[in-house]
C-alpha cells in the first residue's frame, strides 16, 4: 500500500489486530521513506451481484424475492421453515461465492431448482414450470411423468 504522505510505495505493517467482532483487521503501517504511520482497515466484501434478467434489466439481489418464490413453490408441502431458511442461504452463498459482480436469474433459478430437486420433488416440479417456461418442455414432461408414476416402479434414491 503506498504511503498516503509521500507516495512511496513501500510501507511495512507494525501492528496487526482483529476486532472484537472478529470481522475486520486494523493495520498499523509505516512508511519506510517518511516514517509517517497510518492505520488501514480490512474486512471482507460480502456484496451480493446484481441479477440480469431475462430482458437484460438488472436489479439488485432480492433476498425476499427469492425466499416468496421459494414459499410459493414449497406451499402446504412438508418441508419446514430451517430447511427453507437454509436452503435461502446455500443458493445466497453460491451467488456470492464467485464473486461475480452480475449474475443472471436464469443462473439463479438452476441454483434454487438444484435444491429444491433434492427437497421435494412437488416444488421442484412447481419451480420449475415458473423458471423454465417451455424452453424445456420435454424435460419438464419426463419429470412430472416420473412424479406421478405409480410407486415400485421409480427407483428409490
Ligand atoms: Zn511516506
Amino acid at each position: 500500500m503506498h504511503c498516503p504522505f509521500c507516495g512511496t510505495p513501500d510501507t511495512r505493517v507494525i501492528d496487526s489486530r482483529l476486532s472484537a467482532e472478529g470481522d475486520k483487521v486494523r493495520r498499523r503501517r509505516e512508511c519506510v521513506r517518511c516514517n509517517s504511520r497510518f492505520t488501514t482497515h480490512e474486512i471482507a466484501e460480502l456484496l451480493m451481484p446484481l441479477v440480469v434478467k431475462r430482458d437484460g434489466r438488472r436489479e439488485p439481489f432480492l433476498e425476499e424475492k427469492l425466499r416468496s418464490g421459494l414459499l410459493r413453490a414449497l406451499e402446504k408441502r412438508p418441508v419446514g421453515t430451517e430447511r427453507i431458511e437454509a436452503t435461502l442461504l446455500r443458493v445466497k452463498n453460491r451467488a456470492r461465492a464467485g464473486g461475480e459482480r452480475e449474475l443472471s436469474s436464469r443462473q439463479i433459478g438452476e441454483w434454487v431448482m438444484e435444491e429444491l430437486r433434492g427437497l421435494d420433488p412437488v416444488a421442484y416440479v412447481r419451480f420449475a414450470s415458473v423458471y423454465r417456461s417451455f424452453e424445456d418442455v420435454n424435460a419438464f414432461r419426463e419429470e412430472i411423468e416420473r412424479l406421478q408414476a405409480p410407486s415400485g416402479t421409480v427407483d428409490p434414491e
